[in-house]
């Protein structure tokens, strides 16, 4: 089923749901089952996997020589989505990405996707793969996430990249897309991003999820100027509790967001990680209440693999 669907039946009740990363490559599938038994408690009507780019390491040979190796530490994206929906009998929502997939790959990905009941995909640009800097599109591929929405729209209409097919079938994907409510870091503005936020729902994007963000004053705001700019889809928000010290610095380097004052400091004056996850856990039980109240649709857990501060989180809302 579809994620605009689960959200209309909840007919205004916030729902419950979690992204998952695929195990790291070598890690058995009960690794991941393991992570989401727990969660189950909390009905997730959907549950997301992330999708990873391959990676560049260098390894020593005997020579001496350094050899450049491509390498996937946590393949298998779709099997998952596959498996989860198997095994729980709950929606997926694959993240697929512009970076690494030409259009032909893309539209064989998602006739997969088709084939093994998947009704949702989350069209994302992807991350740029480390060691590059900066994203670089597939030479026959998209560069924005406004392509890959257009991309799967067409598909949806039943046009495929081949034109000679004998009875092509509509997909029937429900899209999401992301959204930045502290601006995407390769934006110049807010207003600009905006701009290129709506273009992906003009082209027909279904809901968008939000990056992480740790004051909802942002998020209200960012909702306020959606709605404004006449973007009208769903928007979940994104939470993600802190769960060690040092995430004040390096959740801001990565994601290009802010940690509000007064949680920095309650942070800081912690004496061990499990103090600070402590701090983290009740600062998202406030922030989720508040968002309830302000009737999101749905909270969207960050778990980043760990499901024991979602639980506590969830135990307290759900
Ligand atoms: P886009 O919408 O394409 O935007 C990228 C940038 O380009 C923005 O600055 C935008 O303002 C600008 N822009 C857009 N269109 C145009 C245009 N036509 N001309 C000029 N500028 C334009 N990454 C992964 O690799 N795997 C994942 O599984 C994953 N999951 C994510 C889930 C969520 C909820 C979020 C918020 C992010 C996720 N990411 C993931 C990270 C994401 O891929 C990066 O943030 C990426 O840099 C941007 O993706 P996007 O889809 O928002 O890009």
């Amino acid at each position: 089923m579809k994620v605009t669907e689960h959200l209309e039946r909840a007919k205004g009740k916030t729902l419950f749901s979690f992204e998952v990363l695929p195990p790291l490559k070598g890690e058995n599938i009960r690794s991941l089952f393991d992570h989401i038994d727990p969660l189950m408690e909390f009905k997730p009507p959907f549950i997301d996997v992330t999708y990873h780019r391959e990676e560049f390491v260098f390894k020593k040979r005997p020579n001496g020589l350094l050899e450049k190796i491509t390498t996937k530490k946590r393949p298998g994206t779709v099997a998952i989505c596959a498996a989860i929906q198997n095994h729980y009998k709950v929606d997926t929502v694959p993240h697929i990405l512009c970076g690494g997939f030409s259009k032909e790959e893309t539209e064989n990905a998602l006739i997969e996707l088709q084939f093994l009941g998947i009704d949702n995909v989350l069209a994302l640009q992807g991350d740029a793969i480390k060691n590059e800097g900066r994203f670089i599109p597939h030479p026959l591929g998209h560069h924005y996430a406004s392509e890959l929405v257009q991309q799967i729209v067409q598909q949806n209409s039943g046009r495929y990249l081949d034109e000679d097919l004998q009875n092509p079938q509509p997909s029937g994907f429900c899209i999401g897309v992301a959204g930045y409510p502290e601006k995407h870091f390769g934006s110049p503005n807010l207003k600009t991003d905006l701009k290129y936020l709506k273009h992906k729902v003009d082209l027909g994007a279904n809901y968008i999820v939000t990056q992480m963000f740790f004051d909802n004053g942002r998020f209200f705001e960012f909702v306020k100027n959606c709605r404004e700019n006449g973007i009208n889809v769903p928007i979940i928000p994104g939470i993600k509790p802190i769960t060690t010290k040092t995430q004040i610095s390096v959740l801001p380097t990565v994601f290009h967001i802010d940690i509000p004052e007064a949680l920095a400091e309650a942070v800081e004056k912690c004496k061990d990680n499990a103090a600070a996850k402590q701090v983290g856990i009740e600062w998202a039980i406030q922030q989720s209440k508040e968002l309830m109240s302000f009737g999101v649709p749905t909270l969207h857990f960050y778990s980043m693999g760990k499901s024991d501060p979602i639980y506590g989180i969830a135990k307290a809302l759900f």
